[in-house]
């Protein structure tokens, strides 16, 4: 293409948003064959909610598990764990602190207690309200759920329930400073030889097939012994070993949207005779639920951020011509492989400096239009 159109078309692009930021980045879009999309953020809305939360652990109530994770997440930046740690602040629970914090890219993250945490129910009438039997968690899928015979009761009643039930309040497990814990996926788990119970694999699998996200939260007990006190204030409590084989705590599902336009835009590929791939770190039913959701042909999951790349060069070696979509850290090489690397606007610093070309809007469609503005562009010099 001439310089003339080349300036012509970055100008069209960039009042729509599009900052094209080479004239190679318009002039290769036009021979794209293959999109590579991301899940979280790029197809989806990124804006994550916990959905569910359940407790797997009588000495453990769900309260404190969800103070705890939000504790971890709180120094991680990955969306997910803003949807934790903003979860835990609405229902006001206090965070507590933690060292030692390790955060593992595409699988989870874990730290230590930095002070006793005594991990206990609340009531409503003491202040903070944290009830998180949600109603879809039931007694099948959760085993055994914690401060109640039957999980499937909604917050109303469980809340009601407590205010009448003192006894509930006095129940309290502390654990002592350096206590360790994980949250991540059931890969990072297993690494971390935590047994999951029983039921547990089947909530994880039942939320997934919905579409969320689930995390698992435990306690490391397997490489030292956890001793925990056990009673109604400091003073009376009694000093006890984690009497569980496993120091699994509970699950938190993790839901969050498809963009609307996002389908437009996979319709539109599919339209023009593009492959349309997904590209997720995330577990392969949540990755599957979205798919058919959307009608994607080809979905890769549970893909580690090294090897987002890796698929992306396979499939220029394989002679295709590959734009990647993406919006985290974990896209950037991707990104940078990719033929024409394009980033979500809302998306990380990182992901904007590796890519070719950046989306303002964060609207897939605007993927589509540089392409169309590619070939328009091309089309116009001959
Ligand atoms: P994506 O490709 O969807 O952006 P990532 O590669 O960032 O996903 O993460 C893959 C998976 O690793 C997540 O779905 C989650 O299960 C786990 N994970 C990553 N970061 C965290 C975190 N901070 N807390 C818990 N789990 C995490
Ligand atoms: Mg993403």
């Amino acid at each position: 293409a001439t310089p003339v159109a080349i300036m012509v078309g970055t100008g069209v692009g960039a009042s729509n948003g599009i900052l094209i930021k080479t004239g190679e980045a318009l002039q290769q879009a036009k021979e794209i064959d293959t999109v590579v999309l991301d899940k979280t953020g790029t197809i989806t809305s990124g804006k994550l909610k916990v959905e569910e939360a359940g407790g797997y652990q009588s000495d453990f109530p769900v309260d404190a598990m969800m103070q705890i994770a939000a504790a971890l997440e709180k120094k991680s930046e990955h969306p997910l764990a803003e949807a934790v740690v903003e979860y835990a602040e609405s229902f006001r629970l206090t965070i507590p602190e933690i060292t030692d914090f390790q955060a593992t890219f595409g699988r989870g993250v874990e730290g230590a207690l930095a002070q006793d945490f005594a991990a206990q129910e609340f009531l409503k009438k003491d202040g903070p309200t944290a009830v998180f039997y949600a109603g879809k968690f039931d007694e099948k899928n959760t085993g055994n759920s914690v401060g109640t015979e039957n999980g499937t009761k909604d917050a109303a009643t469980m809340t009601k329930e407590s205010s009448e039930s003192a006894e509930l309040s006095q129940r309290k497990t502390i654990l002592p400073a350096g206590t360790k814990f994980y949250v991540g996926n059931l890969a990072f788990l297993q690494e971390k030889n935590i047994i999951l119970p029983e039921g547990a694999l089947d909530a994880l699998n039942r939320m997934a097939d919905e579409g969320m996200t689930p995390l698992l939260v435990a306690m490391d007990v397997n490489f030292q012994e956890v001793n925990f006190r056990e009673g109604g204030s400091q003073e009376a409590c009694i000093q006890k070993t984690w009497p569980k084989e496993t120091g699994f705590l509970g699950i938190i599902g993790v839901a969050d949207t498809v963009k609307a336009t996002s389908y437009e835009a996979i319709q539109a590929w599919e339209k023009m005779g593009v492959k349309v791939i997904m590209l997720t770190g995330d577990n392969r039913r949540t990755a599957e639920a979205v798919r058919e959701k959307l009608g994607i042909s080809e979905v890769v999951a549970e893909v580690l951020p090294q090897d987002k790349e890796e698929k992306v060069s396979e499939l220029k070696r394989q002679g295709h011509k590959v734009a990647m979509i993406g919006d985290g850290i974990n896209d950037a090489p991707a990104l940078a492989a990719a033929d024409v690397g394009m980033a979500i606007g809302a998306g990380t610093d990182v992901a904007m400096e590796s890519a070719d070309i950046i989306l303002m809007k964060n609207d897939l469609r605007d993927a589509v239009t540089a392409m169309k503005l590619s070939r328009a562009v091309i089309r116009n010099i001959k």
